[in-house]
């Protein structure tokens, strides 16, 4: 099975969908280690990339994802809207101008995103970041499509594993962004950029599950 542009528009309206669900919750995670803004930066970020997913649909993903990071990173004011933004960015690098991706390249275009974001941000493993879910929830997307899953299932593998990732960031000392100016008091809370991250990885499984129900 493949990704095609209408699952990667439905990946971007459900992440929409739950950033708006779970706003007071990113908020809060954020007022405890950061400024109490996350929910409502991606909240405006991700409404201004439905909209203009509806006035502007693209033909292929690489347009979708493309057009996505541009409003991701002009409507969001903080550091998760560079992020989030050069991470689609290069995701539509990667897979370019076709209508479906294979699972080897939706995995490679995840890393492509990943490997962005981790430029960017300057964030390793460990430093309490959205790469702390990144990284895993890709690996085990990649390890499952190795063992031969389908792309739908492995994406719910890989937010299951996003969601223990998520949880793991609580036992960090942040090490990049607001929250590390609070060095050690940082540890005992989630990441918010991590709990939005697990959010995106259940938005996929949730848009890739729906795609094999229709094709079903
Ligand atoms: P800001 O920190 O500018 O207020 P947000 O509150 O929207 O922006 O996002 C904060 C999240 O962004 C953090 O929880 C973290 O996951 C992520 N983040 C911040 N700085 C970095 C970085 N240098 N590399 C990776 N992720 C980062
Ligand atoms: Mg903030």
């Amino acid at each position: 099975m493949t990704l095609a542009v209408a699952a990667t528009n439905d990946w971007l309206r459900r992440f929409a969908q739950s950033v708006v669900d779970n706003e007071q919750l990113l908020t809060d995670l954020d007022a405890a280690i950061g400024d109490a803004d996350h929910g409502s930066n991606l909240r405006r970020g991700t409404l201004a990339v439905v909209e203009q997913l509806e006035t502007e649909p693209a033909s292929t993903i690489g347009g979708a994802l493309r057009a996505a990071g541009m409003t991701l990173i002009s409507t969001v004011g903080g550091a998760s809207g560079v992020l989030y933004g050069t991470f689609l960015l290069r995701m539509a690098t990667s897979v370019a101008d076709r209508a479906t991706a294979t699972a080897p390249e939706v995995i490679a275009a995840l890393r492509a995103g990943l490997e962005g974001v981790r430029t960017r941000g300057h964030a390793e493993l460990g430093d309490k970041t959205m790469v702390d879910v990144l990284a895993p929830a890709i690996d085990a997307l990649d390890a499952a499509v190795a063992s031969g899953a389908s792309l739908a299932d492995a994406a719910s593998t890989a937010a299951i594993a996003a969601q223990a990732a998520r949880d793991a960031t609580t036992g960090l000392v942040a090490r990049r962004g607001r929250a590390s100016y609070l060095g050690d008091r940082s540890v005992g809370h989630v990441d918010p950029g991590a709990a939005s991250t697990a959010l995106l990885f259940a938005a996929l499984a949730g848009a890739l599950a729906e795609t094999t129900a229709v094709d079903a």
